[in-house]
């Protein structure tokens, strides 16, 4: 499998604030035969609109939280995506949101499931980190708290209903501040024709979201069964913090040991401490983009 990883040169070791932004828009068969080329140019203009503008707000010195919640909800809007404005049907014909958010610097997380009140659940799960004393708040109550704090509502008439097979792809986005500070957070319609209270990776800290300062910051897209039964964002963590292994080495090991073996396809993204940016998908192809330490933009989707 590829690796595709951003340049790490002595240049950054002089460089005392690296930042360093990268974002998905799912993982999937995604291929030339699958896609049409202006699709493919459509979705990556915006995904490279939306790396700029993260990476200008890293610059200014905004907070590594503030930069991925901002990106997600780009990605939520733009309608391409499996997530807000663009996300898949279950079972019976409705969506349901799922969305997490992680502060590095505090290991505080948030996270809201099954969400049909506001087409930007990835806000949600961020005042849920910062207005209750919890983490993860689904269904009706994270609908209700939506309403309360007057978040723009998911309408029907603002839902792509035919999905056709590019929509498909839950979003992400990892980052890293002039503060050394790492923040992730991912956003998910989930799986079509999922049932009913179905919840998937992406709202799961550990799973399909997590972010330590000194660490690294991942989002996770793929089978969400398989991400949650593997732990895989902390396992790929804790392979830094135990193992002492490198981040390109730790992210292919545990996709090896622990995702593939049970039969697991997607991708994850990366930013570390250094201001490396990583992608990894074993599926034909993952939306991405990235600006890492060195100013090295990297957008693509096929491998
Ligand atoms: N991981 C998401 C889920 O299982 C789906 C995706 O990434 O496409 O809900």
């Amino acid at each position: 499998m590829p690796f595709i990883k951003g340049l790490f040169t002595p240049l950054s070791l002089l460089m005392a604030q690296p930042i360093a932004v990268a974002i998905h828009g799912g993982a999937g068969n995604l291929t030339p035969h699958t896609l049409p080329t202006s699709k493919v140019q459509e979705h990556e203009a915006y995904l490279k609109s939306v790396v700029e503008e993260a990476y200008h707000l890293l610059e200014e010195g905004r907070l590594a939280l503030e930069v991925v919640e901002i990106a997600v909800r780009r990605l939520e809007d733009a309608g391409y995506f499996n997530a807000g404005r663009g996300a898949v049907l279950n079972e019976k014909g409705f969506v349901q949101l799922d969305a997490s958010i992680m502060d590095g610097k505090t290991r505080r997380s948030g996270a809201v499931a099954a969400v049909r009140a506001t087409g930007n659940p990835v806000t949600l799960a961020r005042l849920v980190m910062e207005r209750t004393n919890h983490v993860l708040i689904v269904g009706e109550g994270a609908d209700s708290l939506a309403k309360l704090w007057a978040l723009p509502p998911l309408r029907n008439d603002y839902i792509p209903h035919a999905s056709p097979v590019w929509t498909q792809g839950t979003v992400g986005a990892v980052a890293l501040d002039k503060y050394g500070n790492l923040a992730a957070a991912t956003s998910t319609g989930g799986i079509v024709g999922k049932k009913v209270g179905r919840v998937g990776d992406s709202p799961i800290i550990g799973a399909g979201t997590y972010a330590e300062n000194g660490l690294i910051a991942l989002s996770a897209t793929g089978h969400g069964e398989y991400f949650i039964r593997s732990v895989l964002a902390y396992d790929i963590a804790a392979r830094l913090r135990y193992a002492k292994a490198s981040p390109a080495q730790a992210i292919e090991e545990a996709f090896k040991d622990r995702l593939e073996s049970i039969g697991g396809t997607g991708g994850v993204i990366a930013v570390t401490p250094k201001g490396e940016v990583l992608f990894y998908f074993n599926t034909p192809g993952m939306y991405r983009a990235g600006k890492d330490a060195q100013g090295r933009l990297i957008v693509a989707t096929f491998r």
